[in-house]
């Protein structure tokens, strides 16, 4: 469908394209993933000034052509998101989220519940830019896989169904696997199974802190996840 389009976005990537263009990569609760090109935005005259930049929360108008590509014509701030900026860790953990978002979530297809969950992943981070880390990280792509449909089996083996003697991941079964299961799996010792189950269950403002060691193992388990069930390659965390 040629013409406008009007929508809520979120932008993921935005990247420098010839003299003065820039290409971005949006979020929008109902087309999904899509990119557009806003000429002219690092003129210092520009009608966008800063606002094209990632992590802003943007009211778009864009034309849509015949190319994938559409162009920008109108974007109105929402939130800036400034508080987290100027926090390193903050900063680190949205440029993460995002690029998370844009590697499970890379289609048109609409997910709104998904932009909400960028938007408070966001939002938390401006206003408590403490919450940043690694941790909150892993509870977002935990989250993330929740609403692609392949969020990990936490509460009893994937694989049979018992609910004891939990020692093992397998990506393949899809979470954690009894010891009569742990073929193809890798050790999920106690402490990184509740770390995950509380990461899962409770709200991203509520995450638990865990060791390096916790989330490395954790992280693991949700990357393998993704690349087993969504063909999907998270970035190593850290
Ligand atoms: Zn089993």
């Amino acid at each position: 469908m040629a013409g406008p389009v009007k929508t809520e976005a979120v932008v993921l990537r935005s990247m420098r394209y010839g003299e003065a263009d820039r290409i971005l990569h949006v979020y929008t609760p109902m087309r999904g993933k899509l990119s557009a090109i806003a000429k002219g935005v690092r003129r210092s005259r520009s009608r966008f000034g800063g606002r094209l930049e990632p992590f802003f929360r943007l009211n778009l108008e864009l034309h849509e052509g015949r190319s994938d590509l559409m162009t920008v014509t109108g974007a109105e701030t929402v939130s800036a998101f400034a508080e987290l900026r100027s926090d390193e860790r903050a900063l680190t953990s949205a440029a993460k989220a995002c690029d998370s978002l844009g590697r499970v979530f890379d289609s048109g297809e609409p997910h709104p519940e998904v932009f909400n969950l960028l938007c408070s992943a966001l939002g938390l981070l401006d206003e408590h830019p403490e919450l940043g880390g690694d941790e909150f990280l892993v509870a977002f792509r935990l989250k993330l896989l929740l609403a692609a449909g392949f969020a990990p089996q936490l509460a009893a083996c994937a694989s049979c169904g018992e609910g004891d003697g939990l020692v093992g991941f397998s990506p393949a079964a899809g979470g954690v696997v009894c010891t009569s299961c742990e073929a193809g799996s890798f050790e999920l010792d106690d402490q990184t199974h509740r770390f995950m189950t509380a990461a899962l269950g409770s709200p991203l403002s509520a995450t638990p802190r865990a060791d390096a060691r916790v989330i490395g193992l954790a992280d693991r388990a949700v990357t393998e996840t993704a690349a087993h069930h969504g063909q999907v390659r998270l970035k190593a965390i850290s």
